[in-house]
């Protein structure tokens, strides 16, 4: 296959012919369609996130085809999370389970070599696996697979795992023609969006949706940064009722433009003072200056919410502008459930995205738009056209 793969950081992408990957149990191999671009991306490639996998192949807003299903991921299956007593990780396995397994609902049907009737017992079944099939479509997002044991994953929060694991930069992401993922992680595309509007969903829609959820209900929402979360994240807000307000770089015609015409009430420079006091913010951009700004912008109780991976050191700021129970916090990844919630209510709103393509072997260059601020909405690799 061909793939655009990360050497080593601060490097550009490199056009590369790879073996074809093959999914693992648990797995499915996705013939990929789109490949959203986001500022992640960027991180990975530049250094600034530093865990990476190298050579990695970056991407983690996979629209794609089911190709092939690995072993353990049968159309309309459950799928076991955790065995019980006298059943060892690698000693048993379960070989079949009945349809519809839920926790406490269903049965198994049959058991693999080395688990003894009456030795074993199930102790709790997964969460429902997507009924995939071959030449379904399949998103696959940021989150590529958390451990399931850990104290976050038992409470929901499997985006704060210690050893929670990245598409397109733990895991070889969607630059490329094909790739495999747990199919725990992925979700079935809404089939109202073509391949291409659907991408930006999978990172942009779903992370901002998790943070707009962090922001609290209050109506004057500030979004710094008019980019590909924020450009979706407008029209879900406005949907619920609320008056947004963008911040763009100074001077920013293009975007303000763009902001206003997806329902902003008001348009400004990044340290420009909304009209109104705000009751919440959301900072898209990477700069830690926007921190303060954002905090001087929001009334008594207002949270400042940071959405991105990375920023840049936040400046020391006056305590006056945090006091009044004002709240700064960083939102982190995703979980499955801000998926499935999100990727349900995209459709009701209906939400639109607005993309800006460019064939595979272009993602340097979309890359380098991207961080230049040269198209509005989303950028999309196209794939398999
Ligand atoms: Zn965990
Ligand atoms: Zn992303």
């Amino acid at each position: 296959m061909r793939a655009m793969i990360l050497d080593r950081s601060g490097s550009p992408l490199r056009l590369a012919e790879l073996p074809d990957p093959r999914p693992a149990p648990g797995q499915i191999l996705v013939r990929v369609k789109a490949c959203g671009i986001c500022r992640t991306d960027l991180h990975v490639v530049d250094g600034d996130l530093t865990e990476p996998k190298l050579p990695i192949v970056p991407g983690h807003q996979i629209v794609g085809e089911v190709a092939a299903v690995g072993e353990g991921v049968l159309p309309g299956q459950g799928e076991v999370a955790v065995l019980g007593k006298g059943v060892l990780p690698g000693q048993g396995e379960v070989a079949v389970l009945g349809k519809g397994v839920l926790p406490g609902q269903g049965e198994v049907a049959a058991v693999g070599k080395g688990v003894l009737p009456g030795q074993g017992e199930v102790a709790a079944v997964g969460e429902w696996t997507p009924d995939f099939r071959v030449g379904q479509r399949v998103g696959i997002p940021w989150l590529g697979g958390s451990c399931g044991r850990c104290a976050y994953c038992r409470e929901g929060r499997e985006n704060l795992c210690d050893e929670a694991r990245y598409t397109g930069y733990q895991i070889d992401g969607g630059f490329a023609e094909l790739c495999v993922a747990d199919a725990r992680f992925c979700f079935p595309i809404p089939e109202a969006y073509p391949n291409l509007q659907a991408a930006p969903l999978l990172c942009a829609g779903l992370i901002g949706y998790r943070s707009l959820r962090m922001a609290g209900e209050g109506r004057r929402l500030g979004l710094y940064g008019f980019g590909a979360a924020a450009h979706i994240l407008i029209q879900v807000a406005r949907w619920q009722g609320r008056e947004v307000y963008a911040f763009t770089k100074a001077g920013d015609k293009a975007g303000q433009a763009f902001a206003r015409s997806l329902g902003a009430v008001w348009t400004g420079g990044a340290l420009d003072t909304p009209p109104e006091p705000l009751d919440a913010a959301i900072i898209f951009a990477p700069a830690g200056e926007l921190v303060p700004a954002a905090l001087r912008a929001v009334r008594k109780g207002g949270t400042v919410v940071c959405a991105g991976i990375h920023m840049s050191d936040i400046p020391s700021f006056p305590y006056s502008i945090l006091w009044g129970e004002r709240v700064v916090r960083s939102v982190a990844n995703l979980t499955r459930r801000d998926g499935e919630e999100f990727l349900a209510l995209a459709p009701q709103v209906p939400v639109r995205t607005e993309v800006h393509a460019y064939p595979l072997e272009d993602a340097n260059r979309a890359l380098d738009d991207l961080r230049a601020g040269r198209f509005t909405g989303a950028g999309v690799l196209v794939v398999n056209g």
